[in-house]
């Protein structure tokens, strides 16, 4: 859950309004540990889709995940993904054993969601 209060260690309130030179090579990161303050699933084009029938809970997708989008709950893997995180990277389809997880066009979900 996203933490509006908590306090930011370097103000970069201003950010739009810094020149290249004062931004670190690459690129700025003002603080460590912000990822769960972000909606970074706005880019996924693909996304997963878990049959609960072929699911053992094995637990790989979950270990294989960049972005701690696998939700599990007392030890049961759970149909649905962090979809505010989850960038549609595919590992998690292609590290299960069990081909349980298919990633399917964004839009195309959406749209049957739509329906
Ligand atoms: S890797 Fe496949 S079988 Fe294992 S928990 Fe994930 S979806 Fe289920
Ligand atoms: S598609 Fe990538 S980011 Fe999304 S749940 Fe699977 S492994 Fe995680």
């Amino acid at each position: 859950m996203t933490d509006k209060t908590k306090k930011k260690k370097w103000d970069y309130s201003d950010i739009a309004k810094w020149g290249p030179g004062k931004h670190e090579m690459g690129a700025t990161i003002p603080e460590s540990g912000t990822a769960d303050d972000y909606e970074t699933g706005g880019w996924r084009t693909e996304r997963p889709i878990r049959d609960m029938e072929k699911c053992t809970s094995c637990m790989i997708c979950f270990f294989g995940c960049p972005d701690s989008s696998i939700i599990v709950k007392e030890g049961k893997m759970q149909q649905e993904f962090d979809l505010k995180h989850c960038k549609g990277c595919g590992i998690c389809a292609q590290v299960c054993p069990r081909d349980a997880i298919e990633m399917m066009n964004e839009i195309k979900v959406c749209k049957l969601e739509e329906k």
